[in-house]
């Protein structure tokens, strides 16, 4: 009767809770020596002009956890902000960023994306200790992009301001990412030195379901254009999605439609080196193991 099964919904929610309250002390527990032992791994996802041609990448983080296997970092990056791991990634991911770019050297590199958490903001040594980071490997900061979200905007603005100032005249570029999910607005946008808007993936998505959100992708490159910012649209899987996107002039475009995030090894092979040509991303096969 629906005594018993409110009983038994009560019992799963719980228990559902629970795991995830596990998954998270696992996970806090977990993250501090993933470092050292290895675990974790950088991805490259393509970013690709309108003609498909590799133009970018996003590095994204990968953990696998020796007992519970793949950790998304969906999952593991909040955990880390809220323990004050967060420096610790990012420190680790710009170093391996910075080898891989080092790797590469004789290639052609585009420029690759680096997610930084709107904490990291507060932090007044945060753009002192990435200088540090890449100039002590001789490289630029030009070689990088710098991704954060909207997130952001509930600090302080004036610091957020001096903070975006300083990462550019370092020679970082910037891009706000998950574009249309946070608090932004454009009279915040308006005063900061951005590059590009990247759409969330939530309104590509919407593209192939009706005029609604067709209007709102729509609406979001027109302001960001009139604004002098490039757009790129994340999570593009489908020729529909792309039709649209570059019928409304979007100028970058990223997803599973031309390539998942790639280990780092298969990511540089689609580098040319030299005076080789550039190749189009759409040649490239699926990665078979979901990750
Ligand atoms: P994000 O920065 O918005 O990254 C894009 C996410 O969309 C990635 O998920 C990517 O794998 C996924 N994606 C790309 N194209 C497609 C597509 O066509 N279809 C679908 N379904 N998904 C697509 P991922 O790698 O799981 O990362 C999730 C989030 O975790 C990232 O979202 C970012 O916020 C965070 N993250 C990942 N690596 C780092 C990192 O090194 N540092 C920080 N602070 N955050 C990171
Ligand atoms: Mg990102
Ligand atoms: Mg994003
Ligand atoms: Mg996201």
């Amino acid at each position: 009767d629906a005594k018993e099964r409110g009983r038994d919904n009560c019992v799963i929610y719980s228990a559902e809770m629970e795991h995830q309250v596990n998954t998270q002390l696992i996970i806090q527990n977990d993250l501090r020596d993933a470092i050292e032992r290895h675990e974790l791994e950088l991805y490259y996802q393509p970013i690709v002009d309108e003609h498909g041609i590799l133009s970018g990448a996003e590095a994204l983080l990968r953990w696998r956890h020796p007992q519970y296997g793949f950790i998304s970092p969906a999952d593991f990056i909040p955990v880390a902000e809220r323990f004050g791991l967060i420096d610790n990634l990012t420190r680790w991911v710009l170093k391996d960023v910075c080898e891989f770019v080092q790797q590469n050297a004789e290639r052609e590199l585009p420029k690759i994306s680096i997610n930084i958490s709107a904490r990291q903001f507060n932090d007044p040594k945060f753009v002192e200790s990435l200088l540090v980071q890449i100039k002590g490997r001789q490289l630029t900061p030009r070689a990088f992009e710098l991704e954060l979200t909207e997130h952001l905007f509930l600090t302080d603005l004036s610091l957020i301001k001096a903070r975006f100032t300083e990462l550019q005249q370092a020679g970082f570029t910037i891009a706000i990412d998950d574009f249309g999910t946070g608090y932004s607005s454009l009279s915040y946008l308006q005063h900061l030195p951005l590059s590009r808007l990247k759409i969330d993936a939530a309104f590509v998505r919407n593209i192939g379901k009706g005029e609604k959100g067709k209007t709102l992708v729509k609406a979001i490159i027109e302001m960001a254009h009139a604004m002098k910012l490039d757009v790129v649209a994340e999570g593009v899987e489908t020729e529909e999605q792309h039709t649209y996107l570059k019928s409304q002039q979007c100028d970058w475009f990223q997803g599973y439609m031309w390539s998942k995030p790639l280990p780092a090894a298969e990511f540089a092979r689609l580098l040319p080196r030299a005076g080789e040509v550039r190749q189009l991303v759409s040649n490239i096969k699926p990665v078979q193991n979901e990750l």
